[in-house]
C-alpha cells in the first residue's frame, strides 16, 4: 500500500482461521508491518482497498470460505512455483518501467 520494502509481512484478507483459505495465494498480500497493523485496526478500509484493487478476489474468497479443503504437499509446491513466476514477472515489469 505504501510501497515500503521494510518489515514485509504476509497479510491475510480472510482470517487464517478459515483453513480452506489459509494457504490460498488469493487470500494473502504482502504488506509492511505498519500497513498490516493499520488494516487490522480498520477492516472496512482493508475490504474497500481489496475491492478497489482486486474486486474478483472478494467473490472468490466468499465462495471458498466454508468449503472443506485438504491441503497437500503438491498444493504448496504449486503455489510456491506460481508465486515465484509472479515475482519474476513483477520484477521484470518494475525494471522495464524504471528505464
Ligand atoms: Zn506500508
Amino acid at each position: 500500500m505504501c510501497r515500503s520494502k521494510q518489515n514485509l509481512q504476509p497479510a491475510h484478507i480472510k482470517s487464517r482461521r478459515y483453513m480452506s483459505l489459509r494457504w490460498d495465494k488469493w487470500n494473502v498480500l504482502c504488506l509492511c508491518s505498519k500497513c498490516h497493523m493499520y488494516f487490522h485496526a480498520n477492516p472496512d478500509e482493508f475490504i474497500a482497498f481489496i475491492l478497489q484493487k482486486w474486486p474478483m478476489r472478494i467473490n472468490y474468497l466468499r465462495e471458498n470460505l466454508d468449503i472443506t479443503k485438504t491441503w497437500h504437499l503438491r498444493d504448496y509446491l504449486e503455489t510456491e512455483k506460481e508465486l515465484k513466476e509472479l515475482f519474476i514477472d513483477e520484477t521484470s515489469n518494475a525494471t522495464r518501467k524504471s528505464r
